[in-house]
C-alpha cells in the first residue's frame, strides 16, 4: 500500500509474456489468465529479460529482443550425444525439452536437455534447446507484491499468491 509498485530484487512481480524467435514463430506464452510470477534478482528468468523489466511498473509493456548470450546462451560443447534409453530409470517421461541432472565426468552435477528421441537412444544435449536463439518478448507486468520469507528463501515464488506449497 502506498509503496510503488515496481519491478526490483527480492519482489515477485507477474507477467504475461509470449515468446518469439526472430522469424516470429511463438515458442512459449503464459495461459490466458495465469500470467507467470517470477522472484526479481533470483535468476528465475532469462537475464535479458530481467533486465528489461527492472525498475518498470505494474501496467507497463515491454517488447524486447534478447541475443542469446542474454537469453539461454550461445550454442557450445559437442552437440547431441546418444544414450540409450535403458540408462535413464524406468517409466522416466522423456521428452524433448526437458531437463535433468547428471553426473559429469568431473564428478560435478551438470544439467542436461533431451535434445531428441530417436529409437531406443536419447540424443542428450548440454545446450538449453533455445540456446543461440535470439529471444522476442512481449508482454504486460500485470501485478507486483512483497515475497515471502519462503520464496525469498528458496528464490522462486510459490504461485501468484505465494500460498501455493510444493515439495
Ligand atoms: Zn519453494
Amino acid at each position: 500500500m502506498g509503496a510503488p509498485e515496481i519491478a526490483a530484487a527480492g519482489k515477485v512481480v507477474l507477467i504475461h509474456y509470449t515468446l518469439k524467435d526472430e522469424a516470429g514463430t511463438v515458442l512459449d506464452k503464459s495461459p490466458e489468465g495465469q500470467p507467470l510470477p517470477y522472484l526479481h534478482g533470483a535468476g528465475n528468468i532469462v537475464p535479458g529479460l530481467e533486465k528489461e523489466l527492472e525498475g518498470k511498473n505494474v501496467g507497463a509493456t515491454f517488447d524486447v529482443l534478447i541475443p542469446p548470450k542474454d537469453g539461454y546462451g550461445e550454442k557450445s560443447g559437442p552437440g547431441p550425444q546418444a544414450v540409450p534409453k535403458s540408462a535413464f530409470p524406468k517409466g522416466a517421461n522423456l521428452v524433448p525439452g526437458m531437463a535433468f541432472r547428471a553426473q559429469g565426468s568431473d564428478g560435478q552435477d551438470v544439467v542436461l536437455y533431451v535434445a531428441k528421441i530417436i529409437g531406443a537412444h536419447v540424443h542428450v544435449d548440454t545446450n538449453h534447446p533455445l540456446a543461440g536463439t535470439t529471444l522476442h518478448f512481449t508482454g504486460t507486468i500485470v501485478r507486483v507484491r512483497e515475497a515471502t520469507a519462503d520464496e525469498t528463501a528458496h528464490g522462486h515464488p510459490h504461485g501468484p499468491d505465494g500460498t501455493h506449497h510444493h515439495h
